[in-house]
């Protein structure tokens, strides 16, 4: 996740419910003026009979997995870096202009993996707006994850709030790149050369981005990337660890298989980190197909973009459109004060209608164990965090979602906002019964 949904393999149908629309939407996403049938909160029909939801898996070309499957196992080499997993890696490490890439059997094992081979050590700073894997990596190996606050501008680290977490135990900065927007990445670099800290990224939303014209996955010593099923591009499960350090990745080699230097030849500490045969299938056969993705997610990203322009109290988050994006999270943020309705009402009210909205990052990784006992006044230094986890909303796209469902959508959320006394007072009323 991000964005991060382990997605039903297939919608739960909703009862059987007579269509939507009886009138033929009109071609540009705009719903304002047509007659809008009632909202599911109020006692109307959910507007979508199948479930909508985040991160639901983008595939490739059928033929080409199957033929690759076939491959493999007519090759009878499952595991064990075999050639799909080589060719995986080489494509990787081409298309990020990265010397390095190793594939690894999920991100959070990559994280582990790169946080070892980098000898971090003490405490590390890290955002508290990003999925837990990003904090469960190092606490994993009793290192202590130190939570800063973001920037509300681009819900990444903020550079100017991170020296204040510094002591004589920091080793590092690990930065998440959120939704794919790469964080600051000189000023943290800067900070980071000054204070004698090693940097690395969770890289996990950003395959496909960039900063300043360079692609994601050279930055700092070490980058990860998730290649889960509900990510941009996906292996089933998979993720990879990049670098331009040749030491490094030796190191990164070695420990993603346990330390094995040949046959019968252990010459490391190492866990099972290794990506199999079949996920670099599928990785290879998706990022064949990446250009129609982040087509069509940019598409959707500018349909949502017409249909929330003008909405009061919805903001949209925006891609530079001078760098490269994936445009694979859709996130608003509500705020209440002008809506009238606060993000978890709104959030009801879509799921109502079948469109399964995602409040990510919340509650932020401070709040979640074991990082809310140890550390429980976190929040203290985390304002931003705390605010802007309470008003995003990712809503759904990929290539399982049309430019006139994303119209839907958007004609949900103003319909809720056009009635929002009336939507609370139902849900309020909902709730005491
Ligand atoms: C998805 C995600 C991870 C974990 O990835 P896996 O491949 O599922 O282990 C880590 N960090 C972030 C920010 C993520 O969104």
């Amino acid at each position: 996740m991000t964005g991060y949904d382990r997605v039903r393999p297939c919608s739960t149908p909703a009862p059987v419910s007579p269509i939507f629309h009886t009138q033929a939407l009109p071609p540009t996403p705009c719903m304002a003026k047509s007659p809008v049938p009632e909202l599911a909160v109020l006692g109307g029909t959910p507007a979508f009979a199948q479930s909508l939801h985040v991160g639901r898996p983008n595939l490739g070309d059928r033929e080409r997995l199957f033929a690759r499957f076939n491959e493999m196992l007519d090759r009878r080499w499952l595991s064990n870096n075999g050639p799909f997993v080589q060719e995986f890696e080489r494509r990787i490490s081409e298309s990020l202009g990265v010397k390095h890439a190793i594939c690894v059997c999920n991100a959070t094992i990559g994280l582990e993996i790169a946080i070892r081979a980098a000898d971090l050590s003490g405490e590390v700073i890290v955002p508290a707006y990003t999925f837990v894997a990003t904090a469960h990596a190092l606490q994993w190996q009793e290192i202590t994850p130190v939570f800063a606050d973001m920037d509300p501008a681009t819900h990444n680290l903020d550079p100017t709030l991170i020296e204040r977490h510094i002591t004589p135990r920091t080793t590092a900065i690990l930065g998440t790149h959120v939704w794919g927007r790469p964080c600051a990445v000189a000023a943290l670099q800067e900070i980071a050369t000054r204070r004698g800290l090693k940097l690395m990224f969770d890289a996990a939303h950003a395959f496909g981005c960039s900063l300043g014209g360079r692609s994601v996955g050279g930055f700092g010593l070490a980058e990860v990337f998730s290649f889960h099923a509900t990510k941009f591009l996906n292996s089933f499960e998979g993720g990879a660890i990049t670098t331009n350090d040749d030491a490094l990745a030796q190191r990164i080699r070695l420990m993603t298989n346990f330390g094995f230097a040949g046959f019968d030849k252990v010459i490391h500490i190492g866990t099972n980190g290794k990506m199999n045969e079949a996920c670099a299938a599928m990785g290879l056969t998706c990022l064949e197909g990446i250009n129609e993705v982040v087509a069509v997610n940019r598409r959707n990203h500018a349909a949502y973009k017409t249909s929330l322009a003008g909405v009061p109290g919805i903001s949209l988050i925006a891609y530079d459109e001078a760098e490269q994006n994936n445009y694979q999270y859709i996130v608003i943020e509500v705020d209440e004060s002008v809506v009238g309705l606060h993000r978890d009402e709104l959030v009801r009210v879509l799921h109502a209608e079948n469109v399964l909205a995602r409040k990510y990052f919340w509650p932020g990784v401070h709040r979640m164990e074991p990082y809310c006992s140890l550390f429980p006044h976190a929040h203290l230094l985390l304002p931003e965090t705390e605010r802007v986890a309470g008003q995003v909303i990712v809503l759904p796209t990929g290539t399982a979602v049309s430019e006139v469902d994303v119209a839907r959508i958007c004609g949900l959320i103003r319909s809720a906002l056009d009635q929002a006394p009336a939507v609370r007072a139902r849900l309020v009323a909902a709730a005491s019964s």
